[in-house]
């Protein structure tokens, strides 16, 4: 929103005011006129309430930069037939699809401690060009059999714009990674597929970015988008990256954003991965995605991060105590958004 003032007005009692309402300002000026912007990571307010403030002469209610993202809030996210939040509180699985009976065994895992969806990369996006890079093609059929043989639905990373077809065939919901938050070559290619998505933040992206990221999908087509936090750049090497739970707080209650947290690759360490679960459910995350691992000693990726069968039990338990899911829906439960 903008407001214009009066000529007699003082700009630093209105901003004081609207500080006071809890809204983060910007002071435009040009020549001897200022105007007040509220910048959009502010709570809403009715500008009536703006209006009534001395010494603003008018408001102008500004367009949003992403008008379908704004759309989505406070609407549960429904993915196949599933509610996040809801039916989906966990998703875990490995860093990669190695093999076949690798797959298999990390699906047993997080089905067995609660997870309704299985995650793992056929593609994975590697910092070095002599790392594994995941098995491709194969590995969907891989991921998709064993989902189903654990009744869990699938999330995993298209990398590139050839690939959106094969994946959307086995997956529930597509994963853009990190690295490619805004390929926006590639977000519209994965918006024609018409799915949900979760889209990861860009390491060093700010809230608005990701919230435009998210515009870009919805915009090419996709059906909803789920915003997963996993970390940006730090000040610090002890943790992989850091984890931004006041931007989880804000896309959740400002902009009533569907949410998942992805401590794994937040932390980079097993040991840090369940305390992360629990402050993610606790800011408002909808859900949380780990990395397990039959044997992580053996992992060709993200090893050090990964939970055998034995730390998946603390995550599973963190994840139940949070919020037991309701034994009989009544569609009153307070944590249930209209579906919209
Ligand atoms: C992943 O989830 O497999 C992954 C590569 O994560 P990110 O894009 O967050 O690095
Ligand atoms: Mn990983």
């Amino acid at each position: 929103m903008l407001l214009t003032l009066e000529p007699s007005a003082n700009v630093r009692d209105i901003q004081g005011r609207l500080r006071g309402l809890g809204l983060w300002t910007e002071v435009l000026t040009s020549g001897d006129t200022a105007a007040i912007k509220v910048c959009q990571r502010s709570p809403p307010v009715d500008p009536d309430v703006l209006r009534r403030v001395p010494g603003v002469a008018a408001v102008f209610e500004q367009t949003s930069p992403h008008p379908r993202v704004d759309k989505q809030a406070n609407c549960a996210a429904r993915i196949a037939g599933r509610t996040l939040g809801i039916d989906i509180q966990l998703i875990a699985g490995p860093c990669s699809a190695e093999d076949e009976s690798q797959v298999h065994a990390a699906a047993e895992i997080a089905a067995r401690h609660g997870a309704a969806m299985l995650r793992g990369g056929a593609f994975k996006p590697r910092t070095s060009p002599y790392s594994f890079a995941g098995r491709g093609q194969e590995a969907l059929g891989w991921l998709r059999d064993a989902a189903d043989d654990h009744e869990l639905l699938l999330v995993t990373e298209v990398m590139s714009e050839r690939h959106v077809e094969s994946v959307a065939r086995v997956a529930d919901m597509l994963q853009v990674g990190s690295r490619n938050m805004q390929n926006f070559a590639l977000l519209r290619a994965i918006g024609q597929a018409k799915l949900p998505v979760m889209l990861k933040r860009g390491r060093a992206a700010t809230l608005d970015e990701w919230l435009q990221a998210g515009e870009h999908l919805l915009h090419a087509g996709s059906e909803t988008v789920v915003f997963c936090e996993r970390g940006v750049a730090g000040v610090d090497a002890s943790t992989r990256n850091m984890i931004d739970l006041g931007g989880v707080a804000m896309l959740k209650h400002t902009f009533g954003q569907p949410v998942i947290v992805d401590p794994s690759h937040a932390a980079g360490r097993r040991d840090l991965v369940a305390p992360l679960v629990r402050a993610a459910l606790a800011v408002g995350a909808d859900a949380v995605m780990v990395e397990c691992h039959p044997d992580p000693s053996v992992a060709l990726s993200d090893g050090a991060q990964a939970l055998d069968n034995a730390a998946m039990s603390s995550v599973g338990d963190a994840v139940a105590k949070h919020r037991p899911p309701p034994r009989r829906r009544t569609g009153q439960e307070p944590h249930l958004a209209a579906v919209c």
